[in-house]
C-alpha cells in the first residue's frame, strides 16, 4: 500500500475530520472541554463515525486524539486514562483503515502548555507531551501525524522535530483565529519555517470556511515548494467575519461554537472547494469542525471519484415531483409552486 509521500505524488490527498463537532452533535462529548473521551466510553460511535468517513471517501483515518493530551487530561481528572484513550484511538483508526485503503494518521495539536514569553521552559512542557504521543502512534502502526490546530511557529517547530525525531511523516497545519500566527508569523512566512524544519505538508485547518481560507493557501502555495494542505470548517465565513469564532447571529449572538447551524456550507460549496484548492495546486484536501461525511462524498465525486458512499448518492430524477414532469406537478401541488 503506498504511504502518504506516494500518494501525494500521484493526486490529491483526500482527509476528512470534523470528529470533535460531530460526536458532540451525536451526544458523546461535551462542548467545552471538548476532550475525546467518546474513544473510551462509547468506542462504537467512533468507529462508526471513522467508517461513514471512509465510505464517502477520506483516505485518511485520523486518530482521534485531538485535545487528548496530558493538559487536557489532566483538566478533566482523567489523566490515568491518557495512554489507553490514546492508544485505543488509534487501533480503532487502524481497524477502520483496513476495511478500506485508507492510511492511519496519529494526531497532535495545539497544547494550550506553549508560552512564546518562555519558549525554552514551556517548550520543554510541550516537547515532552508531543513525545509521549507520537511514540504511541509509532507503537500502535500510524502512517503518518497530523500536527494541527497550530497556534504558534515555535510549538508547531516542536511537533516537527519530535515526529520526524521519530521517524514519520508529517503534516503540520495553523488554525490561528488572527490575521498571523500569535507568535508574529504570516501564515506563508510560517509555513516556510515548518518546510525548512523538515515537515512534509504544511498548510492551514479550522478556524477559517473556505472562501477565507482559500487566499491565505494560495498564497502559501506560492511560497513553498512541498505539499500545501487545506482543511477548512465548512461555514460561511467572511471578510469582516474570516473564522467560525467570530460569526454572529442576526441578534449580534456568537454562533461559535454550538450555534453555528445556520451558516454550514452545502456539500455542493463544499465539493466546489474541492475543485478550487485542486485547481490552486493543494495536495491535501480535507474539511474540519463541522464536516460530516455528506460533505466528504460530494468532495470525492467532485474530484472524479466513485466511493463507497455514491451507491446512495442523490438521484433527484426518482423523486415522485421534482423528478417528474414539474409543471404538471405544480397543477396537481400548488404548494410546490415558487
Ligand atoms: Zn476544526
Amino acid at each position: 500500500m503506498n504511504g502518504l509521500r506516494e500518494r501525494l505524488e500521484q493526486d490529491v490527498v483526500l482527509g476528512a475530520e470534523g470528529y470533535l463537532f460531530e460526536l458532540e452533535r451525536r451526544g458523546y462529548l461535551k462542548s467545552g472541554p471538548y476532550v475525546p473521551e467518546v474513544v473510551l466510553d462509547f468506542p462504537d460511535a467512533v468507529r462508526e463515525l471513522h467508517r461513514e468517513f471512509l465510505r464517502a471517501g477520506a483516505e485518511v483515518m485520523v486518530a482521534f486524539t485531538y485535545y487528548g493530551h496530558r493538559e487536557k487530561l489532566r483538566m478533566i481528572g482523567r489523566e490515568q486514562d491518557l495512554e489507553p484513550l490514546n492508544r485505543q484511538a488509534l487501533r480503532l483508526a487502524r481497524e477502520v483503515a483496513a476495511e478500506g485503503d485508507a492510511l492511519v494518521a496519529g494526531n497532535i495539536c495545539n497544547t494550550w502548555a506553549y508560552d512564546p514569553e518562555a519558549p525554552q521552559s514551556s517548550g520543554e512542557i510541550v516537547r515532552e507531551m508531543y513525545r509521549e504521543q507520537v511514540e504511541w502512534a509509532v507503537q500502535e502502526g500510524a502512517d503518518f501525524i497530523i500536527s494541527e490546530t497550530q497556534d504558534y511557529v515555535g510549538e508547531a517547530l516542536i511537533g516537527v522535530e519530535v515526529t520526524r525525531k521519530l521517524g514519520l511523516p508529517t503534516i503540520v497545519t495553523f488554525a490561528s483565529t488572527e490575521a498571523r500566527t500569535i507568535d508574529g508569523y504570516e501564515f506563508d512566512e510560517a509555513c516556510k519555517r515548518l518546510e525548512a524544519a523538515g515537515a512534509d505538508v504544511v498548510g492551514l485547518n479550522c478556524s477559517r470556511g473556505p472562501a477565507t481560507m482559500l487566499p491565505l493557501i494560495e498564497k502559501i502555495r506560492a511560497a513553498v515548494a512541498c505539499h500545501v494542505a487545506a482543511q477548512p470548517v465548512p461555514y460561511r465565513t467572511t471578510h469582516d467575519q474570516p473564522t467560525f469564532q467570530t460569526l454572529r447571529d442576526d441578534g449580534g449572538g456568537r454562533a461559535f461554537p454550538i450555534a453555528l447551524d445556520p451558516f454550514v456550507h452545502t456539500r455542493f460549496e463544499l465539493a466546489d472547494f474541492a475543485a478550487a484548492a485542486r485547481d490552486a495546486g493543494v495536495g491535501y484536501i480535507g474539511v474540519c469542525c463541522g464536516g460530516a461525511p455528506h460533505h466528504v462524498r460530494a468532495m470525492a465525486e467532485r474530484l472524479g471519484r466513485t466511493v463507497p458512499a455514491s451507491r446512495y448518492s442523490p438521484d433527484l430524477a426518482l423523486h415522485p415531483i421534482l423528478g417528474g414532469n414539474i409543471e404538471e406537478s405544480e397543477k396537481k401541488y400548488p404548494s410546490w409552486k415558487d
